[in-house]
């Protein structure tokens, strides 16, 4: 019996040592893992640039923001993976409905620069989820919350707007007009960017164009913030977009025509798409680079839904 009661306390004993041995180990590595981090983040940041242009400037001190928080739709459908980022995150759309026209929403193609673009996309698949009525039977609805997740992990702000490659998303789509360089007169000048190495290099702007060739699209529109308005898809802009371009800017109060400041627009998603058989499109821009205008778009969503181009 006191063998066995002493066997029992030497055992015990072994096993706090072996725990204390253990937890020592963990925390040395702990403490390890925590002294290299920042370099190994340093080097985990983009670095695909191949802008020289792009080095970042050592004195500059990158602002913080928040860190954007992975949507999930409690309840609802599970999102399609259509595609991945150059850094692997995945393309998502979500859809609703079965019917048999088919609309699309595209947001976030500029990334945390239009953040608000895919707080908007994430606003709609809820309210669509909970009320499925705004959802014709004849019609399907889907929603591609988030086309630049790179952009967007990367930064709320100017420095998100571009891919890993530092492309611009909405410049690289293989149109009649593509162009790798543009003309910055009156276009986005305030961090370099290019259309592409060449047109629909990126597997983002990919992973979009699989979807569309892939489904009988009759309408869509691109979110963009901000300001300017309602841009109908076409060079020069086709009869049906702009028809579909007057009707949401009459349920938005969104400028149309749109605010002309000069920039030749290139490569867009929405050029590509009317001429690769969508019936019509549009870049339809919000208000801000804050609100998601949620009450406005709504409406616009529901003539968005019975448009036939
Ligand atoms: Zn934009």
């Amino acid at each position: 019996m006191v063998w066995g009661v002493n066997g029992v306390v030497v055992l015990c004993l072994l096993a706090a040592a072996a725990f204390y041995m253990t937890n020592l180990r963990a925390s040395a590595a702990t403490e390890a893992a925590a002294t290299v981090r920042p370099n190994a983040t340093q080097k985990l940041a983009p670095t695909s640039y191949f802008l020289p242009t792009l080095t970042p400037n050592p004195r500059y001190t990158p602002p913080v923001f928040e860190t954007p928080t992975a949507f999930v739709l409690e309840n609802g459908p599970r999102p399609t993976i259509i595609g991945y980022s150059l850094a692997g995150r995945p393309i998502e759309v979500y859809a609703f409905g079965a019917g048999e026209r088919e609309y699309l929403i595209v947001a976030g193609i500029h990334g945390g620069y239009e953040w608000n673009t895919i707080a908007l996309a994430n606003e709609l698949i809820t309210h669509i989820n909970e009320n499925p009525g705004a959802i014709a039977t004849d019609a399907t609805l889907y929603i591609i919350r988030n086309m630049n997740p790179d952009g967007e992990a990367r930064a709320i702000g100017v420095d998100g707007r571009v891919n890993n490659n530092g492309v611009d998303l909405n410049r690289n789509f293989p149109s009649d007009n593509w162009v790798a360089d543009w003309d910055r007169d009156g276009c986005w000048i305030y961090r370099p960017t290019t259309g592409g190495l060449y047109a629909g290099s990126e597997p983002e702007t990919r992973s979009v164009m699989g979807f569309i060739k892939a489904h009988k699209i009759e309408a869509l529109i691109s979110y963009h913030s901000a300001a300017l308005g309602v841009f109908p898809g076409g060079v020069p802009w086709q009869e049906p977009s702009k028809r579909l371009a007057k009707a949401l800017a009459n349920a938005t109060k969104y400028a149309y025509p749109p605010i002309d400041t000069g920039c030749e627009y290139t490569g867009t998603l929405a050029d590509w798409a009317v001429e690769n058989g969508v019936g019509a499109a549009v870049d339809m821009e919000l208000r801000n680079h804050r609100d998601t205008d949620f009450d406005e778009n709504l409406k616009a969503l529901k003539v968005f839904l019975s448009f036939i181009p």
